[in-house]
């Protein structure tokens, strides 16, 4: 199976090249970076300082979705829309890892799942996608006396807040309790907040260091906390998941799935 990375020189487009090195039967189509970035025309296993593997960052993603089975994008929204279109226009599945899209980017994503299959997930680790069911279990078991917090950490480089993968605990609470999460939630707090709302889902967000991601649902009562809790030390969790995605996809029928569906969870 052909797998090609866009973005393939930042941080997790070098795991991703590394994973698709890695697996089993997969082969690397190619990569692409941004026009015009430093990347571009570099042999990719050079940035990697892999070696040669013949095979050239270019920043014609139009190209690359021809010549794969799948591409990964691990990006920012803005070229993440972008490479849907490619996606759908080329028949080619597509594996979303990038965080902070808007409601009318996930919307280009559905778009395109209605032609291929997209797979998206805030987060591609087992442990996440685990927690994730988790926390809908648990959300449904416990009534609102259980005040809902989800608490992140992620390193300093990071763009967006709370993290995708903060948002989409918050969204498995939420349907736990069969609620829209917009509806509940507090996405920070500052100032005279006044007294918590019952069956509000809170958020908090630390940034520092270099930690790749820490998550925590607390549900809080009088007399008892219970803590659900993951840490990830290494950003390799996240690239081995969306190259098993892209193989879970490849031959399924179009539609937008979860890593919850390539999992069974
Ligand atoms: P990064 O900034 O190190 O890498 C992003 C790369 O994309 C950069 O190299 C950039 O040049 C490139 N890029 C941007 N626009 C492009 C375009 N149009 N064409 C080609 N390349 C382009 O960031 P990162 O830490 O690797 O994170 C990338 C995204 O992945 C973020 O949204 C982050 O939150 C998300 N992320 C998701 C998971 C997950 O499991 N879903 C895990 C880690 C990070």
């Amino acid at each position: 199976m052909k797998i090609g990375i866009v973005g393939c020189a930042g941080r997790m487009g070098r795991m991703l090249v590394n994973a698709v090195l890695a697996a089993e039967g997969c082969s690397l189509s190619g990569g692409t970076e941004r026009a015009g970035g430093d990347a571009v025309g570099r042999d990719v296993g050079e940035i990697m300082s892999l070696g040669t593997l013949g095979v050239l960052v270019e920043a014609d993603a139009r190209r690359l979705f021809a010549g794969s089975d799948a591409v990964i994008d691990f990006t920012a929204p803005a070229a993440t829309v972008f490479h849907a279109g490619l996606a759908a226009e080329t028949g080619r599945v597509l594996v979303v890892g990038t965080t902070g899209l808007t409601k009318d980017d996930e919307a280009a994503l559905r778009a395109a799942a209605d032609r291929v299959p997209v797979v998206y997930a805030p987060n591609f680790s087992i442990g996440v996608t685990l927690l994730m069911a988790l926390t809908e279990r648990a959300a449904a078991i416990l009534d609102e006396d259980y005040d809902l917090e989800v608490v992140e950490m992620h390193h300093r480089h990071k763009v967006d807040a709370p993290s995708g993968t903060a948002l989409g605990l918050g969204r498995a609470a939420a349907a736990g309790r069969r609620v829209a999460l917009d509806s509940v939630w507090c996405k920070s707090r500052d100032g005279h907040t006044g007294v918590r709302h019952r069956g509000e889902i809170g958020f908090a967000t630390l940034r520092g260091g270099d930690v790749v991601g820490d998550h925590t649902v607390m549900f809080a009562a009088d007399g008892e906390r219970i803590e659900l809790s993951h840490k990830a030390s290494s950003r390799t969790v996240f690239a081995n998941g969306a190259v098993r995605a892209a193989r879970w996809a490849h031959g399924k029928p179009a539609g937008l799935y979860s890593m919850r569906d390539v999992l069974g969870l």
